[in-house]
């Protein structure tokens, strides 16, 4: 999969993208991220990508002309399945919509920044719109990787342990079991015995109930579905 976000803060993506399982995604040749700088695309010399908004009110809009320059120069390149403005008024991101995603081949991701992008950008050029949830963050960059992170994880070869991305919450009905590591005892606070019992079937069981019992408790919702 090939990733495009265009920005005014390329190093607001630098570090997410760089560690552990984005990183290995990236050099394993099964994702392609590549990061634009919005500003590289303004006309004017100060390299200024928005202005003050038409009948006036507080914060400045980001303007169409640069992000129109460089999405026309990126879809002369290559063809895009989607083209996500970050947006708290959009749809909201889940895991159906992360794994629909995962089956497409290029997204180009368009970041926000102060009041937002100049309505027509999304009209002209937008065809999908994904808010990370009901709250507002100053700019579409960590929507941006918490979007291509939840994509990523799901291509086939980039975890590790293949099958451990579809027993998360949310890919089923159920949210995923509590989970234990070492030492069996701390301070008198004891790993559950059948974990370590070595029977699978009593393991699988357990993991069950307990996904069942804690998505009842937290998320019933999930069952009503
Ligand atoms: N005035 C806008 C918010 C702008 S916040 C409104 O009220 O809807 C600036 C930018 O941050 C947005 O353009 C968007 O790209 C990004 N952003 C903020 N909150 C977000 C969220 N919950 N999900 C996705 N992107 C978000």
């Amino acid at each position: 999969m090939r990733f495009d976000i265009i920005t005014v803060l390329p190093g607001l993506l630098e570090s997410p993208f760089a560690h552990s399982i984005l990183q290995r995604a990236q050099q394993k040749g099964l994702a392609e991220i590549h990061v634009h700088n919005l500003r590289d695309y303004a006309a004017n010399k100060h390299k200024s990508v928005d202005d003050y908004p038409y009948g006036g009110g507080s914060g400045m809009v980001m303007q169409i002309a640069p992000f129109a320059a460089c999405i026309e120069q990126l879809q002369s390149e290559r063809t895009y399945d989607e083209v996500i403005y970050m947006s708290p008024d959009g749809q909201t991101l889940n895991q159906s919509t992360a794994n629909a995603l995962a089956l497409k081949g290029n997204l180009l991701i368009l970041c926000g920044h102060y009041k937002g992008i100049d309505q027509r950008i999304r009209e002209i050029f937008v065809t999908k719109e994904i808010s990370i949830g009901d709250y507002v963050v100053s700019g579409g960059e960590l929507p941006a990787a918490i979007l291509v992170d939840a994509v990523i994880r799901l291509i086939p070869g980039v975890l590790s342990d293949e099958t451990s991305a579809l027993s998360d919450s949310f890919q089923g009905e159920l949210l995923d079991a509590p989970v234990y590591t070492r030492p069996a005892n701390w301070r008198g606070h004891q790993v559950p015995d059948v974990l370590l019992s070595g029977n699978e079937a009593a393991i699988a069981h357990w993991r069950y109930e307990q996904a069942l019992a804690r998505t009842q408790e937290r998320r019933p919702d999930l069952l009503d579905e």
